[in-house]
């Protein structure tokens, strides 16, 4: 009877514990999955303001992002790759 009140007691303390955890594990595979930028007004990041990579999609900031000047507006790429890659298309 004892056991059993034990093994009670510690379900009761786990359970809430394991949903805090997978509540940020879910978190952080949502934000992986659709980018910061996704949850909007929280477009600016720490490292600047993010630009989307027409290429490839990735979301990058515009103070490590490669620049190309393109019909008078900026376009931002994730790497000179990606900007090639948009000057061939
Ligand atoms: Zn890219």
């Amino acid at each position: 009877m004892l056991r059993l009140l034990a093994f009670l007691l510690l379900f009761i303390l786990v359970v809430p514990i394991l949903r805090v955890l997978l509540g940020a594990v879910a978190r952080a595979l949502h934000d992986l999955v659709s980018g910061p930028a996704a949850r909007g007004g929280r477009r600016q990041a720490a490292g600047g303001r993010l630009h989307r990579d027409p290429v490839c999609g990735v979301y990058v900031s515009e103070q490590v992002a490669v620049r190309r000047e393109a019909g008078g507006e900026t376009l931002y790429f994730c790497s000179e790759e990606c900007a090639r890659k948009y000057g061939r298309a």
